[in-house]
């Protein structure tokens, strides 16, 4: 990219995070939380790398990714080394995917199955690293879109608190598509209270993307992914 086209992405992603902050600070205020209690992730899925290094100098250093070959590849950029980012991996991990997904996730939102705890506590041992793991509830009533049922998910829970190098860090969902996000949230809540009730660890909630991040916040997110809000609208296929 030539100076001045970094330039006008800088000013754009200035622009698009001045936004998305006020948006987050006007459903902090109405719901007497404090801005400070939320992590927002930038989530650069499709963006280059040139975008993270842009995103890391505006000061948002916790950046999401849902692919795991995009992920390595692009974390990996040599224009990104010296900066301290904290990946997120949002997206589903296939179990034959583990070693590649814990060699640079220092948190990864979406576990949603039992295999896939054992899989990545294996993973993680043998790399000497034990990352955050989030466990993805469900919230909607048609299965396949990832994601234990709510009454499932303290079980789960339990085995992530069981993994020796998984860090049990909490919940995370995405809301029903079409249906209402506020509903969605209020049940994840109930069940991140009842993890948190038996594992007082497990702070994180994770949830809020860009169209529905005031709900998420007025149900106690403290973790927003926030992509095309920030970086602009993706292609629609993928
Ligand atoms: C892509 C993605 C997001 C961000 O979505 P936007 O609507 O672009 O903000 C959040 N969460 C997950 C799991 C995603 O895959």
């Amino acid at each position: 990219m030539s100076a001045d086209d970094t330039a006008g992405r800088r000013a754009q992603l200035l622009s698009n995070l001045r936004t998305v902050r006020e948006r987050i600070d006007t459903a902090c205020r109405a719901e007497g939380r404090r801005p400070t209690e939320i992590t927002l992730i930038a989530v650069t899925k499709f963006f280059p790398a040139s975008d993270v290094r842009l995103l890391a100098e505006l000061g948002v250093h916790d950046i999401g990714e849902n692919r795991d070959q995009e992920a390595r590849e692009k974390v990996r950029d040599p224009s990104l080394e010296g900066l301290s980012l904290t990946m997120h991996f949002i997206g589903q991990v296939q179990t034959n995917k583990c070693a590649s997904v814990v060699s640079y996730a220092d948190a990864i939102h979406a576990v949603d199955r039992p295999k896939l705890v054992a899989a990545l506590d294996r993973a993680a041992a043998s790399a000497g690293r034990r990352p955050k793991v989030l466990v993805q509830v469900g919230l909607d009533d048609e299965p396949g879109r990832g994601g234990v049922s709510p009454a499932a998910a303290g079980r789960l829970a339990d085995a992530v608190r069981q993994a020796a190098s998984l860090e049990l860090a909490g919940v995370m969902a995405v809301a029903p598509l079409g249906g209402d996000p506020d509903a969605a949230f209020a049940r994840l809540r109930t069940v991140a209270d009842g993890i948190r009730a038996a594992h007082p660890g497990a702070t994180w909630l994770s949830a809020g993307m860009s169209g529905d991040l005031e709900a998420a916040i007025r149900h106690g997110a403290t973790h927003l992914r926030v992509g095309s809000a920030i970086l602009g609208s993706r292609p629609a296929l993928r």
